[in-house]
This record gives structure tokens, sequence and C-alpha cells, in this order.
């Protein structure tokens, strides 16, 4: 099933993100970690395709899994930085081949060690050359990202949102945001972007706080901020794994119930790889009965 009709049923369109485990770690692990979200019954599950192109066949493997092996909806994300048509061809090629009908059409960053990168050399420059390209040549159902707080390398938000709106026309069936700790500026963005005209689901991502020093890690790099509230919470548990891990949870709860109570198009959830955080979760907002 493509995105934009998942996105049309009626009641939440839940998704989970998943990343491929690291080359040295047995890829089983990951298969294992999806047999138990299937159980907490999502709309697909995507895989997260690593930084500068790396990992990129565990992303198509794990993403065929999820299809042909746990009879999942699932979504490849894809980014074209670095990536020539003729690589780009090749995986949409073997996505079809394993009927993933579902691709997130990333740019991407720079690959490591490389803060110069050229993005200019290569075929593909923004994620509209991959999407067009897509909607050019392939018959999948696309998504893109969105930033609420914009993106960190655009120097002015309103910029931002005019090239994702260019992005948007270009054929964008479902925008998925990047992680946000602070509902009003998710909210102030949708209305921003709504009055600009695009009317497509912008589903918002959620990563559960559940460790201080990743989550500071995380918020360097991706360029989100950290409300003063959840700023305390960090602070206060800093040295507490098991009460952050709590106070996090019940901090992702509150903001996707305050979301689904304002309308949220859907769920994009990151549970990191951990089905019992996801599952909490769920049962924290009364999706699932709690065990
Ligand atoms: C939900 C989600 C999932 C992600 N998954 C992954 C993943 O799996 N792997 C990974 O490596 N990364 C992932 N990322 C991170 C993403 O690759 C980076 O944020 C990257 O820097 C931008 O990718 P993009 O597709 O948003 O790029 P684009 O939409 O191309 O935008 C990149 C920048 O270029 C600017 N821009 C766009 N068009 C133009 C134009 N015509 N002229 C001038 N400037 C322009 C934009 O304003 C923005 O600042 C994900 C992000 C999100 C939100």
């Amino acid at each position: 099933m493509k995105l934009a009709e998942m996105y049309k049923k009626r009641g939440l369109t839940l998704s989970f993100e998943i990343f491929p485990p690291k080359p040295e770690t047995p890829i089983q692990t990951v298969f294992d970690t999806i047999e138990q979200l299937r159980d907490l019954h999502p709309s697909f599950i995507s895989v997260t395709y690593g930084a500068g192109g790396s990992q990129k066949g565990r992303t198509v493997e794990i993403a065929s899994k999820i299809k042909q092996a746990f009879g999942l909806e699932a979504m490849a994300h894809l980014t074209c930085v670095g990536h020539t048509m003729t690589d780009i061809n090749q995986l949409l090629a073997e996505l079809k081949t394993a009927g993933v009908e579902n691709v997130l059409a990333l740019r991407g960053d720079p690959p490591q060690g490389q803060p110069d990168f050229d993005f200019n050399r290569g075929e593909f420059r923004y994620a509209i050359d991959l999407i067009r390209h897509i909607r050019r040549s392939n018959n999948f159902g696309v998504a893109a990202a969105a930033y609420p707080e914009g993106h960190r390398a655009c120097p002015r938000i309103s910029t931002d949102w005019k090239n994702l709106q260019a992005k948007v026309d270009a054929g964008v069936d479902v925008l998925i945001t990047q992680l946000f700790y602070d509902n009003r500026v998710f909210y102030q963005f949708l209305e921003t972007v709504r009055a600009m005209g695009i009317r497509c689901p912008i589903v918002p991502g959620i990563m559960p706080v559940c460790n201080a020093k990743q989550i500071k890690r995380i918020l360097t790099l991706c360029g989100a901020s950290m409300p003063a509230e959840l700023l305390l919470i960090v602070e206060k548990y800093n040295d507490s794994p098991d009460d952050m891990r709590k106070a996090g949870v019940e901090y992702a709860v509150r903001q996707i119930q305050d979301l689904i109570a304002n309308g949220a198009d859907g769920i994009h959830l990151e549970p990191m790889n951990k089905p019992d955080l996801a599952r909490e979760i769920l049962a924290g907002i009364g999706y699932l009965p709690a065990k």
C-alpha cells in the first residue's frame, strides 16, 4: 500500500522508524526488533539510510524483509548525496523487486569527516532532484523531510519553507518532520505552511528522550531545540538512567496525546530500535492495553 492511501484511512496512522545495525552486528538483531514492533500494529515501518550512503545494502535488505517476511508495509529512506543516477536507479529497482512501495526521498548530509563536501558535484543536489527523478521514472509513494524549526543549514526559516513548498509541489505525498519537543513550534509551523498552500499530510516525528548524553548528541547534530521543561528533566536525571527513561516516556506520551488531540495527521515514532520503549509509549497513550 502506498503512503497516500495509508494516511486516508480512519484512525491513527502510526509508523515506526528503525535503523540498520552497525556492520559488525548481526542483521538478525534488527529482524528481532521488527518482529516485536509488528505486534504493535504499525501502518508501516521505515528504515533509515546510513549517513553519506553507508550501509545502503542493509536499508534495502531490511525494508525488503519487512515487506516480504513480516507482511508489513515498509518505507526505505534514500539519500541522494554522493550517489549517481545509476546508483539510485539500482536501489529503486531493488526496492521495486522486493515489493517496497514507499520511499523517503532525502538529500542527506555530507559524508562523515567531510564538512566541506561539495553538494554541486553530483547529479542530485537537493532532495527535490531525487523526488523529480522518482516521479519521472517510478511508481513509488514518496515522503520527504520537513523541519518545524527550519533546516539548520538554511539561513532563513522562511526560505527553508519556500524550499519545502517547492519540494512538495514536485510530487510529495507525505511530509515527515524532524524530531521536536515543543508542540507549539510544530503548530506554528503547521499554520504557516498550510497558509502557504501545502496540503499533504504532515506527520510529526517523535523521538523519546531516554538517555541524556544521547539526546544532547542528537540535538547537536540536527539543530532542534530543547524546551526548558525537558532541559530540567535531563539535568535532574542525568545520573539516573532508569528515572530518565521513565520521565522520557512520560514526556513523549504527553507530547503525542496533545498532538493527537490537535488533529495530527499521524505519528512517526523513533523508538531507537527498542520495541519495549515503543510499547510503553503506545500503552501510555491508550493505543495498546497496558501490560
Ligand atoms: C524524517 C527524517 C528522516 C531522515 N532520515 C535520514 C536518513 O535515513 N539518512 C540520512 O542520512 N539523513 C536522514 N535525515 C536527515 C537529512 O538527510 C538531513 O537533514 C539533510 O541535511 C537534508 O535532507 P533533506 O532531504 O531535508 O534536504 P533538502 O530538502 O534538499 O534541503 C536541504 C537544505 O537545502 C535547502 N534547499 C533546498 N532546495 C534548495 C534550493 N533550490 N536552493 C537553495 N537551497 C535549497 C533547504 O532549505 C535545506 O536547508 C532525515 C531527516 C528527517 C527529517
